[in-house]
């Protein structure tokens, strides 16, 4: 394999992007000094072009206190466990349904809606996909916050999207006005990422207004810890498009399943991006799987308001160590340290088995972005951190 690839370095790695550099070294390739990046000559032009999101990593070691990917500590439904172990048989021989109605009426249903107006995908990220190359690409540019999730550049690089980033305001929160402004479309998560910010539904509301005739896309992966959702809005406006996930407020990231609502006109166009793409993005046991959890709502919402009390006692410690915490309605904390450099931080808390998430990112670098565990994993979370400001501080 090795050598279909050539090892590119001087003037030409001098190109390649900074966050692309960044992705290389995170992503483990020869932690060789003067051979930065690898690239073929078999690769597409597009190829070279792209710039790879970076998840969380996902470490196989055990004992961590795992705070860095959003992940819900409580796990799923053991509903949704039991619907997935009995589709667990022979039944595996065949096709699950293309169109994955039961999920679809199921959602709809709770939201006094058609199957018609709802789209599931192999977790909201393939839902944005397919929503950025069905419904975001146009002449004048796609408008998104500075600060937010960064899978939409990368989704702007992969589908030859222009895009214009718009700053959040100082103390980092989305101001509506500001996108008043010629677009081609607008996408914004409610709660934002990786603020947790949230606007008002009336806010959401207003954007929707001043854009008749541009779609606008609330990515509500986080609604449920604290969010008004835009759905009861779905009826009333051709142009929104909100779109929800399984991995986060259901505790199922594992078995990738997010959804989209939207009136029927928005649904086709992206049933023709998914037909033209993969027939079956849901196996049967995501599908077994997401109808029990969506319908245990009690453990849903047991779990859910476990998440909020333990983010508001978490947020109340946090300050007690010197943090300036960004008021969330989502189910992690974005907080920075009031003399500490949070690069520092992070990687202090790494080498206690603590991982958070930090974003090499201007404006944000100062940051750390504190998913919400249980309270055990809370409480050594915040004696690490005790223990890393009185090492540092030395
Ligand atoms: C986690 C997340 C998603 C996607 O989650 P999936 O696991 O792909 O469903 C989408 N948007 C934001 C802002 C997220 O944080």
């Amino acid at each position: 394999m090795a050598g279909e690839f050539r090892l590119l370095q001087g003037p030409v790695f001098a190109m390649v992007s900074e966050s692309t550099r960044a992705d290389c070294v995170n992503r483990d390739y020869p932690a060789n000094a003067r051979v930065d990046i690898l690239m073929s000559r078999f690769w597409s032009s597009l190829v070279h072009t792209l710039t790879p999101y970076v998840a969380g990593e996902q470490p196989a070691l055990r004992d961590l206190v795992k705070l860095n990917t959003n992940e819900n500590p409580y796990g799923p439904s053991p509903r949704a466990l039991a619907a997935i172990a009995a589709e667990t048989t022979e039944v595996l021989r065949l096709y699950p349904d293309p169109a994955v109605r039961s999920l679809r009426e199921a959602i709809a249903k709770s939201h006094g809606l058609d199957a018609n107006n709802v789209f599931v995908g192999n977790g909201s990220d393939e839902v944005l996909a397919h929503v950025f190359q069905a419904l975001l690409k146009h002449d004048k540019p796609l408008l998104f916050p500075d600060i937010t999730y960064s899978f939409f550049p990368t989704f702007c690089r992969l589908y030859g999207i222009d895009f214009r980033e718009i700053p959040l305001d100082d103390v980092m929160a989305i101001r509506i006005s500001d996108y008043r402004q010629e677009c081609g479309a607008i996408i914004l998560p409610n709660p934002n990422a990786p603020t947790g910010t949230a606007l008002p539904l009336s806010e959401i509301e207003k954007l929707i207004a001043d854009h008749p005739d541009q779609v606008v896309v609330i990515d509500e992966a986080y609604v449920d810890f604290g969010a008004q959702s835009a759905i009861p809005l779905v009826a009333h406006y051709p142009n929104l498009l909100v779109t929800q996930t399984f991995s986060k407020s259901r505790g199922l990231a594992g078995l990738r399943v997010g959804f989209a609502v939207g009136q029927p006109q928005l649904i086709e166009a992206l049933n023709r991006v998914k037909d033209s793409f993969n027939s079956y993005p849901l196996d049967r046991l995501a599908i077994a799987g997401a109808v029990a959890a969506w319908e245990d709502k009690e453990w849903f919402e047991d779990k859910r308001d476990r998440v909020i009390a333990t983010r508001e006692r978490l947020s109340l410690a946090l300050r007690d160590l010197q943090f300036q915490v960004v008021p969330s309605s989502a189910n992690f904390l974005f907080a920075r340290h009031a003399t500490l450099v949070g690069a520092e931080i992070a990687g202090e808390l790494r080498s206690r088995a603590i991982l958070i998430r930090h974003f090499p990112k201007p404006r944000i670098h100062d940051y750390l972005r504190i998913s919400i565990g249980t309270d055990e994993e809370c409480e050594k979370l915040l004696s690490g951190l005790a223990d890393v400001i009185t090492s540092l501080k030395r």
